[in-house]
């Protein structure tokens, strides 16, 4: 505790111009917002004279902070949000490489749509019959449901509060109890537990000594469990890339394997719908789901299911149900989306961020390069390893510092959090805090003058303690 108020009293002292600057823009943001709120709060024939007075004096308060802003100068007022929130200025005052935060970070479009549909129900001012949210045209949320579709060269799509619960819709639309599901041995907790809802039983595809999952391993499995149930499974889940190490696995193969075996395939795109190019047509698969809090600069929960005409009526089957007091229907309302999904933010930043994220795509090649020449610099630091596989094809990836920095941090006072704190001090937040064995990182989004200085910055952090640089 002592220690965590030393460092605030020294990043007080030592506060740069432009961490105040970071401070005092969110400072005439608030300012501009509790302005927003007298509008809100008036009559809309216009303020009485107290309002009138409030809202000079928070106009007065907008200007000063931005003259503040302006020269860089002014207190460093603690901004809070009520009293229990802190301001969240990691993206501005720092270089972010967390592996689960890079794609995700919203565009401008984005921020500036949360300000103005952060209200709760906001997609709904112009819901009409038959009321649902992927019918609503204004604003295009029907336009949108088409983009998306074709953004994946899929038939028809769905948004979700997340990845999961796509693979929460599939499974429970086609899984059984004490049905087999095919994952992937690097599979992601969300699949597990997606079968387990369902009343489904998962079954692992081994991965290869270089840990990727081959076509050939799948058919290998689809068949032990044919012999092992007398059944073949339900389904076949598998990620395009795994969160672990984010080597790429054979989807296209895979997909081809599912189909002569006639089971349902369902592509994870969490890490590629939104960063890379998918086509869902392309590679055979029966549905794509993409996460679009990781992977489309997106507010979460947020995430989108896509599938086949054929498929479409299965997993987004409509209600049947009738009150038996009311004799009550609802209409279209689809069961496994329970009527409608992502009602406010977070549909409203995923249209606002699509045309960039649209863009970005095309972006993927050099986006891979960034992330190899980041890796090629990293292993110049002796006893540093790359445990993905190389040369990279994604711009997460897990490495292992085991032979560099865990040997500095094995006689540090402040162990694994020396080499945290150092790369703070350079502006590089986001690795494991503390962990300097194996860990993984992000460059996703970066600039190429970013990723140089997050490689010089490993490189200076090396040489202060003496690790070799070849
Ligand atoms: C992140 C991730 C998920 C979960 O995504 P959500 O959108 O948070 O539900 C699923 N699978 C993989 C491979 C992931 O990396």
């Amino acid at each position: 505790m002592n220690l965590m108020i030393d460092l605030r009293k020294v990043t007080r002292v030592n506060v740069s111009t432009r961490d105040l600057q970071i401070q005092k823009t969110y400072e005439t943001l608030f300012a501009l917002e509790d302005l927003r709120e007298l509008f809100r709060q008036s009559l809309p024939t216009g303020f009485n004279d107290a309002e009138k007075e409030e809202f000079s004096r928070n106009l007065a308060r907008v200007k000063a902070t931005i003259e503040e802003l302006e020269k860089g100068e002014g207190k460093l007022t603690c901004q809070k949000i009520g009293n229990k929130l802190d301001v969240r200025s990691r993206e501005e005052e720092f270089i972010n490489i967390h592996p689960i935060q890079a794609a995700g970070r919203l565009t401008p479009e984005a921020r500036k749509a949360i300000i103005s549909y952060g209200d709760g129900y906001s997609t709904c001012d112009y819901c009409r019959k038959p009321f649902r949210l992927d019918k609503i045209t204004r604003p295009p949320i029907e336009e949108f449901h088409q983009d998306l579709a074709k953004f994946v060269n899929m038939d028809q799509t769905r948004v979700v509060p997340g990845a999961r619960r796509g693979f929460q819709a599939v499974t429970q639309s086609l899984v059984e109890k004490g049905d087999s599901v095919i994952v992937s041995s690097l599979a992601h907790y969300t699949e597990f537990l997606a079968v387990e809802v369902a009343g489904g039983v998962v079954k692992e595809v081994p991965q290869n000594e270089s840990h990727v999952v081959t076509a050939e391993a799948t058919a290998q499995k689809i068949e032990d469990v044919k012999k092992e149930t007398g059944k073949l499974p339900a389904l076949i889940m598998i990620d395009h890339f795994d969160y672990q190490f984010a080597n790429e696995h054979d989807v296209y193969g895979i997909a081809k394997v599912a189909k002569e075996y006639g089971v349902t395939f369902l592509y994870n795109g969490a890490y590629t719908v939104g960063i890379k190019p998918v086509d869902g047509k392309k590679i055979g698969a029966d549905f794509i789901v993409g996460s679009a809090h990781k992977s489309m600069a997106s507010v979460a929960p947020s995430g989108v299911l896509a599938t086949t005409d054929e498929w479409a009526p299965k997993v987004f089957r409509t209600t049947q149900m009738v009150g038996d007091v009311t004799k009550r229907k609802f209409g279209i309302k689809e069961v496994e989306n329970i009527g409608c999904t992502l009602m406010g933010g977070t549909l409203i930043s995923m249209i606002a961020s699509f045309p960039r994220v649209k863009a970005r795509t095309e972006n993927w090649d050099e986006e891979v390069k960034k992330s190899n020449y980041f890796l090629e610099q990293f292993q110049r630091i002796e006893g540093s390893k790359v445990l993905s596989e190389q040369p990279r094809k994604h711009t997460l990836t897990k490495v292992d510092t085991t032979g560099s920095f865990d040997t500095v941090a094995k006689t540090h006072k402040r162990r694994g959090f020396f080499f945290s704190d150092e790369l703070k001090d350079h502006g590089i937040i986001g690795e494991f805090a503390g962990a300097t064995r194996t860990w993984k990182l992000n460059t996703y989004g970066l600039s190429w003058d970013q990723i140089k200085y997050t490689a010089e910055s490993f490189i200076d952090i090396a040489e202060k303690y003496g690790l070799k640089i070849n």
